[in-house]
């Protein structure tokens, strides 16, 4: 068997092409056009390019981004204050600050600064609470894309055993309570999982976010299965791979995602879809109509 690849380009572009349609008919029916805030503090070269991507799709899709950069000195009651601000700014729709934090931050305190309204990267208590209960204000962006995803391929989750290896707050976690929510029955594994494979072999749908290339071989995927693999991972040649055996695990998979190509773009589309999605409220609760 060798496995349909999953085109996340390809299902991004579509999901942007209509983030533009709801971006004019905003504007058009309550004159909001939608704004995302993104903070940096520090210069970690991946976090640069990640706000790099995010701005780019901003631009592409008509939402207006501000950008704020602080030196990794700064303090951390000033990104608290600068927070605080965006949060009364009628303009900003979406905050987002970008992790990782320096080490001396207090992530938690960062994090529960944003407005539960604006919380765009879905990563406040509120939000993940809201995951458990299956009504989140903003459903986290990468796990978003990884189900909208699942949805475009129409692969039925329910009564499925998927695995998700990596247990994250940011993807793993909130990966396995999404699925659960469609009524899959989800596992959940780590790195103290004693015998990965043990696991992985059940899974009618396989989810990697563990950040080890090669993590997964095809000797631990069932024939058949649907491979997910959020991984990114930088080679020492520069290249840039997943945590799957690529060449290996397609050749047992019925779908699988590439990397590059499969969850990435997802993610910067699921945090367009989200800041769009606050400002549609906030036209709303405006009640002006134009
Ligand atoms: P993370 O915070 O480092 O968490 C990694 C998780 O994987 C942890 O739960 C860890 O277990 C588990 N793990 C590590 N080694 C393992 C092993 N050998 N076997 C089983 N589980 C193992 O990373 P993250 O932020 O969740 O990101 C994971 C990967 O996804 C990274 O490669 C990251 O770059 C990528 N990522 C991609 C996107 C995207 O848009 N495609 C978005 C976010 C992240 P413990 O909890 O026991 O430590």
């Amino acid at each position: 068997m060798t496995a349909k690849i999953i085109d996340g380009v390809a299902v991004a572009r579509n999901i942007r092409a209509e983030c533009r349609r709801r971006v004019e008919s905003l504007q058009a029916k309550y004159g909001v056009v939608p704004g995302l805030a993104v903070i940096l503090v520090g210069e970690n070269p991946a976090s640069v390019l990640y706000i790099r991507n995010k701005l780019r799709a901003c631009d592409e899709i008509g939402i207006r981004s501000y950008k704020f950069d602080f030196p990794v000195s700064v303090d951390q009651a000033a990104v608290v204050r600068q927070i605080k601000v965006l949060n009364e700014d009628l303009d900003v729709h979406g905050i987002l600050v970008q992790l990782p934090l320096p080490a001396s931050f207090d992530l938690m305190q960062i994090l529960h600064a944003i407005s539960i309204d604006k919380d765009v990267d879905g990563f406040h208590l509120y939000n993940v609470g809201g995951l458990v209960l299956g009504d989140t204000v903003f459903p986290p962006c990468t796990p978003y894309g990884v189900v909208k995803l699942l949805e475009h391929e129409k692969i039925a989750l329910e009564g499925k055993n998927v695995v998700v290896v990596g247990a994250s707050n940011i993807v793993g976690k909130p990966m396995a309570l999404m699925l659960m929510q469609r009524d899959a029955t989800v596992c959940i594994c780590h790195a103290k999982t004693r015998d990965l494979a043990q696991f992985t072999l059940l899974a009618d749908v396989l989810v990697v976010a563990a950040g080890h290339p090669k993590l997964i071989v095809p000797q631990m995927v069932r024939t058949g299965a649907v491979v997910i693999d959020v991984g990114i991972n930088r080679l020492p040649n520069g290249k840039l791979v997943g945590d799957v055996d690529f060449e290996g695990v397609r050749e047992k998979a019925s779908c699988i995602t590439p990397v590059p190509g499969g969850v990435g773009p997802m993610t910067v589309t699921m945090l367009m879809v989200n800041t769009i999605t606050s400002a549609e409220r906030a036209g709303r609760r405006s009640g002006t109509a134009c």
